[in-house]
């Protein structure tokens, strides 16, 4: 199955629209302030939010009456305490979400120019942005399973060999996701891919009466009746029954692994997340015309 039918088919903000419209810090500033203010100042520090604030026009700040401190509009956000220009985060940004296949920390420092670690920083952050919650997931849904964090080339088909997961994967780490068919995924790093785990996070974020496909690994049992639940056997061979599969899921995998292996090469356990949220966040968004103005939202709405 082609994983060209994920790429992002509507036209994103590109680099020159970007520097078109945000000439200027102060353009990015005010950008900022009207995406999370929509022209009323609140005081973004713990419990105060107070509204009573007067401008510090010079400073593009703003001073709380109610907590005697001063802010802008960046703290709190992603691109808080950085001294890096938001033009160059708002950059930073469009070229990520382009990136259909990842965009190694490498790649933004040469395109931005600023250095290797900042880059790497700026990206992580990007990706935090990333992370969303939604809603259930429903009708035909998929499931499955897969190891990421190895230096293993693509065992595309009997990479499952079942009764062998849980072994030889020491140096990996199990990732889980869930997708509605036509719809959104959800994946992420799972400490182990016994029943309790996955039927936890299955119970999570599908919603009752769904109808699951899934393959035969034990960890599915029993997921009946709450919801219907259909099998393909993997083990014998077998990959489409009907509307029972989970070739999609699939391809999201093929991509993630690609991206991880492409770009990243090997990514910390302790950031795998992150660069799932990434790659679930461009599917997930994939019909959507303005993912920029989307993703500037969640970085400031954190
Ligand atoms: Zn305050």
């Amino acid at each position: 199955m082609s994983v060209q039918r994920y790429f992002i088919t509507k036209p994103l903000m590109n680099i020159i629209q970007i520097y078109n419209q945000f000439p200027k810090e102060i353009d990015c500033l005010k950008h900022l302030e009207k995406v999370r203010w929509n022209g009323k100042p609140i005081c973004p520090y713990g419990e105060c939010k107070s509204l009573r604030v007067t401008p510090l026009k010079k400073e593009n700040r703003y001073h709380c009456n109610a907590c005697n401190t001063s802010f802008s509009v960046t703290v709190g956000t992603i691109f808080h305490k950085t001294h890096i220009d938001l033009q160059k985060w708002f950059l930073a940004i469009a070229l990520i979400l382009n990136a259909q296949k990842g965009m190694s920390a490498r790649q933004l420092m040469r395109d931005i120019e600023v250095n290797k670690n900042t880059a790497w920083y700026m990206a992580m952050r990007i990706r935090r942005a990333m992370i969303e919650q939604g809603e259930l997931l429903q009708n035909l849904v998929e499931c499955d399973e897969t190891y990421i964090g190895c230096k293993n080339k693509n065992k595309h088909n009997n990479k499952k060999t079942k009764g062998g997961q849980g072994r030889n994967t020491k140096d990996k780490t199990p990732v889980f996701g869930i997708l509605e068919r036509g719809g959104k995924v959800r994946a992420q790093k799972v400490k182990d891919v016994t029943k309790r785990t996955l039927q936890t996070l299955l119970r999570a974020n599908v919603k009752e009466g769904s109808k699951i496909m899934t393959d035969e690994w034990v960890s599915y049992n029993g997921l009946s009746p709450r919801f219907a639940h259909s099998v393909v056997n993997h083990g014998s061979g077998q990959y489409v029954q009907g509307e029972a599969h989970t070739n999609t899921l699939e391809g999201f995998w093929s991509l993630l692994k690609r991206g991880i292996i492409g770009q990243y090469h090997q990514v910390s356990n302790r950031y795998l997340d992150r660069y799932v949220a990434e790659f679930c966040y461009r599917y997930n968004h994939r019909d959507e015309g303005d993912l920029f103005a989307q993703t500037l939202i969640n970085s400031v709405t954190l």
